[in-house]
Order: structure tokens, then C-alpha cells, then sequence
């Protein structure tokens, strides 16, 4: 996420958002931050732990607010993670420009993004607009508010794999996200290997990239998908962080229980365009 390229760049879908967790101390400098003016207030719709605010009119059965109450109910289950009461609220902007306009103001540090996902004690927020890309801004966004709610702490780039898996729309179970997978492809022809350990040491999102996004889906995607066992160690990973922030590396985990683990995870992202293999679900 090191590229600072404008909101019309090339940064496509899968660099959506910056997380940040504002700690406490921080966060008494925000109340006092330009936050209330400019923020969509005029109409709002609620919806389970939703709060979405707007300035153009919205209803409970609009197809984006029914998506987002069935991604509630997948986040959870696929994860085993407890569906919470915590609000999570989304700013959805009317459009860029006054998204822009406002993030640059009470943000001015964060780089320009489609939308931010903003987590503080008093507050998971969502920050996005009103355009061609909202349905996978905000399902991107509303998972990182989903794990935010219902967990102590997230690693980063757990964070976000997981926000990158739920992106993808559509009923096709397998959720392969087809750009990730193409990338990763050709990656792999040209030598990268994957290293959850790397993936694991970084804490800043400024230090994540392209690449590095690609990976955490990939080993999201890996560990649901490639067997009940590999499925069972993720949700027992984030069962422990419900209670403690700081349960250990997945990796050694990962390690005790599965041998070859990067070498399988490079297979099963080298088999995502085997003829035989996914082809079909793409
Ligand atoms: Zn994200």
C-alpha cells in the first residue's frame, strides 16, 4: 500500500482500504477532529449491527444493505465467529468527491483510498462512496468492522485476507478471487515463494503490498478451503483471539500441524488454473 496514486489509479479493488486501529490515546485527540462536519447524516438505515448514514435516501431492502446483512451471517458462520451487537457504522458518501473532500480533511495523513475501514474504542467505522466499486468497498470494509467486533485483535495480515476472501461477490462457493489467483500465477513462474512468517512480522499497513495482499488471501483462501483440518486450525486461531489479542503465530501453528505447508499452499495457487482443477467456478 505504498502506492499513493490518485482514487482514479490504477489501484484497483483489491487495495481498498487502510486499516487503522486508533488506540485510545489517539482516539482523545479525534473527538475534537473535524469529524462531525461533512459526514453524510441525513438519512440512515439500520440493519442488525449496521448503521449505514447517507445523504441520498436509502431503504432496508436495498439490494447493498440486504447483501451486507447475508455477509454478517457468512462472516460468521464460515468463521465461527459470534455474530456481535457492536455497531459497526458506514459513511457512505454520495460521491468521491465529497468523500475526498472530507477524508482529506480528518485525514489528512492517510493516503487516498476508495474507502477506509477505521476502528477506534468508541467507534468501527466505514468510510466509502457511492460508485461503481461500493459493493466490494463496503464488503471488503464490513468485514474488517465484523472481525473488529467480534474479536480482541486481528493480525494485519489476517485482517485482511479475510476482508479480501468476503470481498468477492456471487454465490460461487469457491470465492476465488480471480485477479488475486491470475497475479499469484504468474508470481510463481517468475520464483515467489510464500512466507507467512514475513506476512506475519508486519504491522504497519504502510508495509504491505501489492503482493503481500495477494498472499494473506491466499493462505485465507488456502486454509478454508483445502481441507476440514486446515479450515478447523483458522477458526480455532480466531476462536483464541475472542479472548486474548496476542495468542501466538498462526505460523507456528501452522507449522506443528501441517508439514510442506508453503509448498502446499504454493501448489494449491499454482492449481487455481489448472484446466481440471477451478476453471469452471472462475
Ligand atoms: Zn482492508
Amino acid at each position: 500500500m505504498t502506492d499513493h496514486s490518485s482514487l482514479h489509479g490504477s489501484w484497483s479493488r483489491f487495495s481498498l482500504c487502510v486499516w487503522l486501529l486508533i488506540t485510545a490515546a489517539v482516539f482523545g485527540c479525534a473527538t475534537s477532529s473535524p469529524h462531525i462536519t461533512g459526514l453524510p447524516a441525513r438519512h440512515s438505515v439500520k440493519a442488525d449491527q449496521l448503521l449505514v448514514m447517507t445523504d441520498f435516501k436509502m431503504t432496508e431492502d436495498d439490494p447493498l444493505i440486504l447483501e451486507l446483512k447475508e455477509l454478517r451471517e457468512e462472516v460468521s458462520q464460515t468463521l465461527d465467529v459470534p455474530m456481535e451487537n457492536r455497531r459497526v457504522v458506514v459513511y457512505l458518501f454520495s460521491n468521491e468527491n465529497d468523500y475526498a473532500t472530507y477524508m482529506n480533511g480528518a485525514y489528512p495523513d492517510l493516503p487516498p483510498r476508495r474507502a477506509f475501514f477505521i476502528g477506534s474504542p468508541a467507534e468501527l467505522a466505514v468510510y466509502a462512496f457511492n460508485g461503481n466499486q461500493v459493493r466490494v468497498d463496503l464488503r471488503h470494509e464490513y468485514t474488517h468492522g465484523l472481525l473488529h467486533a467480534g474479536l480482541k485483535a486481528v493480525p494485519l495480515w489476517l485482517d485482511e485476507g479475510i476482508a479480501e476472501y468476503f470481498e468477492v461477490t456471487g454465490r460461487d462457493p469457491q470465492r476465488v478471487n480471480v485477479e488475486h489467483a491470475q497475479r499469484l500465477s504468474t508470481a510463481v513462474q517468475n520464483g515467489w515463494r510464500p512466507d507467512l512468517r514475513r506476512l506475519e512480522s508486519l504491522e504497519d499497513v504502510a508495509e504491505m503490498h501489492r503482493l503481500d495482499y495477494q498472499e494473506s488471501w491466499a493462505w485465507v483462501h488456502f486454509l478454508l478451503h483445502e481441507s476440514p483440518d486446515t479450515q478447523m486450525l483458522l477458526i480455532n486461531y480466531l476462536r483464541d483471539l475472542r479472548e486474548n489479542p496476542d495468542p501466538g503465530s498462526l505460523a507456528d501453528r501452522i507449522e506443528a500441524e501441517m508439514p510442506y505447508a508453503s509448498e502446499r499452499l504454493l501448489s494449491y495457487v499454482s492449481g487455481f488454473f489448472m484446466p481440471h482443477a477451478t476453471a469452471a467456478s472462475l
